[in-house]
């Protein structure tokens, strides 16, 4: 592909304005420009006091996240031009409170991870106690999530209802159950078994849809219904846990 002229509807705001505002900037691009070296470059060149959050570069730290033409992504892994579209809207991820231009403020999603029960950092291979039936994968199976936020975004639940606990930290819920390793299964299912818990979920999976690393929340959420209802059943019958 050839250097083409770009142009970028970027969200803008600031605190204190009462509505969002968009600005236009022409970016230059060529094959290997992503959206996030974009962005950077309209700071740049042309209004640096535009805000984004980012680290890496290579889609795995996770800060970066944005809504681009619509959808929840990585801005540092999103080809411009693979994009296909004459104009790139950009726009901050929903579901968490507007802070400046592209960037939310994350503590509310962090704060949905009750700690230190459901930990979001959690030894894995170095505990000592831990066994390898399955080799290294049963290690990472469940420290995949990157903490990006694009599923909370995606999440039409989310928006409706503020207490929903959401995909990222059932997710983290399903892992303690599925891999306790020193937490505790009892309180991840006690702590997801409620109307803004898993039972709220409306099950069409765009959490998974956006979910950059292959964490699948909604099959998590999934799961804990499918064992706290298998425990119910097994209580009304007296079966035990
Ligand atoms: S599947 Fe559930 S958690 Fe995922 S986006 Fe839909 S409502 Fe939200
Ligand atoms: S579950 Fe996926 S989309 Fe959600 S925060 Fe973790 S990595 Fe991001």
């Amino acid at each position: 592909m050839a250097e083409r002229d770009v142009v970028f509807k970027v969200l803008r705001y600031k605190q204190g304005e009462t509505v969002p505002h968009y600005d236009t900037f022409t970016v230059k691009t060529d094959e290997n420009t992503t959206a996030l070296v974009a962005l950077q470059a309209i700071r740049r060149d042309d209004d640096p006091s535009l805000t984004l959050r980012h680290s890496c570069h290579h889609g795995s730290c996770g800060t970066c996240g944005m809504r681009i033409n619509g959808e929840e992504q990585l801005s540092c892994v999103v080809n411009v031009q693979e994009l296909g579209t004459p104009t790139v809207v950009v726009e901050p991820l929903q579901n968490a409170p507007l802070v400046s231009d592209l960037v939310v403020d994350m503590a509310p999603f962090f704060d949905r991870y009750t700690q230190p029960e459901m930990p979001y950092v959690r030894q894995s291979e170095f505990m000592p106690e831990a066994d390898v039936p399955d080799g290294i994968g049963h290690y990472t199976r469940y420290e995949n999530c990157l903490e990006c936020g694009l599923c909370v975004s995606a999440c039409p639940v989310m928006g409706s209802d503020a207490s929903y606990l959401g995909p990222a930290a059932m997710a983290a819920a399903w892992r303690v159950v599925a891999e306790p390793r020193g937490s505790d299964p009892e309180f991840a299912l006690n702590w997801a078994d409620n109307e803004h818990g898993c039972w709220r979920c409306h099950v069409a999976y765009e959490c998974t849809e956006v979910c950059p690393s292959d964490v699948n929340p909604a099959e998590a959420i999934m799961s804990l219904r499918g064992e706290l209802t298998k425990r119910k059943f097994r209580r009304v019958f007296g079966l035990g846990k």
